[in-house]
């Protein structure tokens, strides 16, 4: 019997010449000289434009996109999405001032998380940007902030929905969560916003990320906007917005495929058209992150070393899981799987072998790649990691063990 094992999916953003990778139009080994210094991550401009645009094309058109910035907070990443995109939505106050500086107006900046300082909140509602409350505790804080400065913070409810994103990477809204107000709550909540006379904008439910199942992606989309619906009709305030979330994922590991983002679109358009007549009004918009900008990036380090241990080839790089953390396995996996990893000098070569990719630091856990078939490659080779657009240097431990920071660019 033949047994198949499963493949990553091509990775065919990224065109080749002579056997070297190109992106935004120049040779990997000519990026690194242009750079100055290995590490580093490099992020496609114009792949990023490309992902808005079919984005665009597939989703219904009256659907407000936004950008979950803290996938990628690059400001030169949100400079470029900001001139793309309806909008941004941050998760610190620190990020909001990306977003301001990028020029995004405040109206368009929505502000989730828990957790948020008193300090944070009146920075936000001085910006005058949305604030996604996430507690009836973080709600009171507000109103009082409100009353101090005279402001007009403008609001909207992060629900807890009653049901999980199936299928999901990671669930972020269903059960008990440290993430929003319980569905349930959200009646009480609304008459408390209409009391207190605060700026009400809408609903935020989010549920899960990284999900490349169209059903469980559909049924969320269904389920959300149902929720939606219920809330609004028993709300005492117009309901200006509601942000279904987002949640689309890329295909990472061996064996994923890339979402269909066309049967996505098309329901979404079916249950908009559904909803509109009672929502006239209503503004929809879905938050997504990683779908804009991961498969947009890449990240580069060199092979210091060829390092044979009881046959095993090991390639002893420069780069390792202090600059990223995800493709060492470490960030929300439960087993690990190997990153699409190719030797970028050296692209579609014959000549392969089985290797380990690992980087400086002293942990068995610094493990870019775990006995993959790769190109030869020697000690100064450009060893290259797909898929690192999103929640690749920003959710990594770059302090751990002391060594410098890998740079970043835009090209
Ligand atoms: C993280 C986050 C996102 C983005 O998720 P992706 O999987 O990167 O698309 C969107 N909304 C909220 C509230 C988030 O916390």
């Amino acid at each position: 019997m033949k047994t198949t094992h499963p493949q990553h999916a091509p990775m065919t953003q990224f065109p080749v010449q002579d056997h070297c990778l190109v992106i935004g139009d120049m040779p990997l080994t000519r990026l690194a000289q242009r750079v100055g210094s290995t590490p580093f991550y490099a992020y496609d401009r114009q792949l990023i434009t490309t992902r808005v645009n079919s984005l665009r094309q597939h989703l219904p058109p009256n659907i407000h996109l936004h950008y979950a910035m803290k996938a990628n907070p690059m400001p030169a990443v949100v400079q470029h999405l900001a001139n793309l995109v309806d909008g941004i939505d941050v998760a610190s106050v620190g990020e909001m001032q990306v977003a301001l500086n990028a020029g995004v107006s405040p109206e368009n900046i929505s502000f989730a998380g828990p957790g948020k300082s008193r300090q944070e909140l009146a920075c936000a509602i001085a910006a005058g940007i949305i604030l996604n409350v996430e507690s009836e505790t973080e709600l009171e804080q507000i109103a009082e902030l409100a009353h101090a400065t005279g402001f007009h913070p403008k609001v909207a409810i992060r629900v807890n929905p009653d049901f999980e994103l199936k299928a999901s990477g990671m669930k972020m809204g269903g059960g008990s969560k440290q993430f929003g107000i319980d569905a349930e709550r959200v009646p009480a909540v609304l008459n408390r916003i209409a009391a207190l006379k605060l700026a009400f904008e809408g609903l935020h439910i989010f549920s899960g990320s990284q999900n490349l199942k169209v059903d469980a992606i559909q049924e969320a989309h269904e389920k959300t906007l149902q929720l939606g619906l219920q809330l609004a009709s028993i709300s005492p305030m117009p309901v200006r917005h509601i942000n279904i979330g987002g949640g689309f994922g890329i295909p990472y590991f061996p064996g994923d495929t890339p979402l269909d983002l066309s049967a996505v679109g098309a329901n979404l358009g079916q249950l908009l058209m559904a909803i509109k007549p009672r929502l006239p009004d209503t503004r929809f918009v879905i938050e997504l992150g990683r779908y804009i900008v991961a498969e947009a990036g890449i990240y580069v380090c060199q092979v210091l070393e060829k390092k044979i241990s009881r046959e095993q080839i090991f390639l002893v790089t420069n780069g390792g899981l202090h600059h990223h953390l995800a493709a060492s396995g470490n960030f929300g996996q439960v087993i690990r799987k190997n990153y699409p990893v190719a030797v970028g000098n050296k692209m579609h070569l014959t000549e392969t072998e089985i290797a380990s990719v690992v980087g400086p630091l002293c942990t068995p856990l610094d493990l870019l790649a775990d006995r993959m078939k790769l190109s030869k490659a020697e000690p100064g080779d450009f060893i290259v990691i797909f898929q690192s657009g999103a929640y690749g240097l920003t959710a990594s431990p770059t302090s751990f063990l002391s060594h410098p920071p890998p740079m970043e660019v835009l090209v």
